[in-house]
Formats: structure tokens, C-alpha cells, sequence
């Protein structure tokens, strides 16, 4: 299976692209026309949203950990803020309007495969919208703090960890 940074012609002139070592690193080049392949690193947000004690959850449609349970969140699009996407991510999977309040945590390196190379997460609060699971998650839900289901990533397990540890 393809890796997602996997390309295999150039996006110039079609020619079918070969792994050469450039600028240190083996990546796509172009034997024709000479173009460089850069994958840029990947750039994520995540929301905590917090009502009372409870933090507000979704439950994953895809893999990896398909089932569990992780923060609102998503890739950023080019050209899109960081409110922007921390918006459009919590009202696709949990049908809720947010604004973000304040920066939480930043995560670096891959977790899994597929995930970000930089994470961000913020604390939000919620404006408007009613409550419902989209998108990549099938349910979303306001969890105990003190009873937290199954957890689908480190970085949403540390996160959790420190809001109770700091009772922020
Ligand atoms: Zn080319």
C-alpha cells in the first residue's frame, strides 16, 4: 500500500518519478524535468471542550484505533487559521459551534502512519449548535473526567492526564 506522501509521477510534466537521495534525504525526482518531491509536515488540531467536569468526546470511524475514543479534531487545510479549522473540525464531527480560548499543548512526530506531524490543542468553548456525531465519528458524547472510555491516542490520553493532574 501506498504511504499518503507517495508520489509516483511529477505534477510539471507526468514523467514517472524515481527515489533519489536530494538534499540529503531520499525523495521523488523527476528524471526528466528535474522537480523535487518535499512532503510537507502535516499540521493538526485538536479541541478540548469542557462542560463541568466533562470533556467532550468522539468515537473514531476509522482506523487506526477504530472505536475509540479521541478529542475533536483534524488536519488543517492550507490557507485555513487555526480557529477555522478547530471550527470546522468540531462542527463536522460533533455538530457544535466553538471558539478557541486558549493554547493547551503541542505535539510533535507521528503517532501512526496517517497522523500529524505537529498537533495542536486548544481549549474551546462552546457558541452554538446542537450536539451530533459526522464526519469520521459515528458518536459524540460529554465523558466524566473520572470515567474516561477506552482512549485512542497518546496524545489525547497526556492531554487528558494533565487537565485532571492541573484541575484546569
Ligand atoms: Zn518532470
Amino acid at each position: 500500500m501506498k504511504k499518503p506522501d507517495e508520489i509516483s509521477f511529477c505534477v510539471q510534466c507526468g514523467t514517472p518519478v524515481r527515489q533519489e537521495e536530494k538534499f540529503g534525504k531520499i525523495r521523488p525526482v523527476c528524471p526528466s524535468c528535474g522537480w523535487v518531491y518535499f512532503s510537507d509536515p502535516k499540521v493538526a488540531v485538536a479541541v478540548v471542550i469542557l462542560e463541568d467536569d466533562r470533556v467532550l468526546l468522539v468515537r473514531r470511524v476509522n482506523p487506526p484505533h477504530k472505536g475509540e475514543w479521541t478529542l475533536p479534531a483534524g488536519f488543517m487545510d492550507s490557507g485555513e487559521s487555526i480557529p477555522e479549522a478547530a471550527q470546522r473540525e468540531c462542527r463536522e464531527e460533533t455538530g457544535l459551534e466553538i471558539k478557541i480560548t486558549e493554547l493547551l499543548d503541542v505535539f510533535s512526530g507521528r503517532e501512526h502512519e496517517h497522523g500529524s506531524d505537529i498537533l495542536l490543542i486548544y481549549r474551546g468553548e462552546i457558541t452554538g449548535g446542537v450536539l451530533k456525531s459526522g464526519d469520521d465519528a459515528d458518536q459524540a458524547e460529554f465523558f466524566s473526567m473520572n470515567s474516561l472510555p477506552p482512549l485512542a491516542f497518546a496524545a489525547t490520553r497526556i492531554t487528558l492526564q494533565n487537565i485532571i493532574k492541573e484541575n484546569r
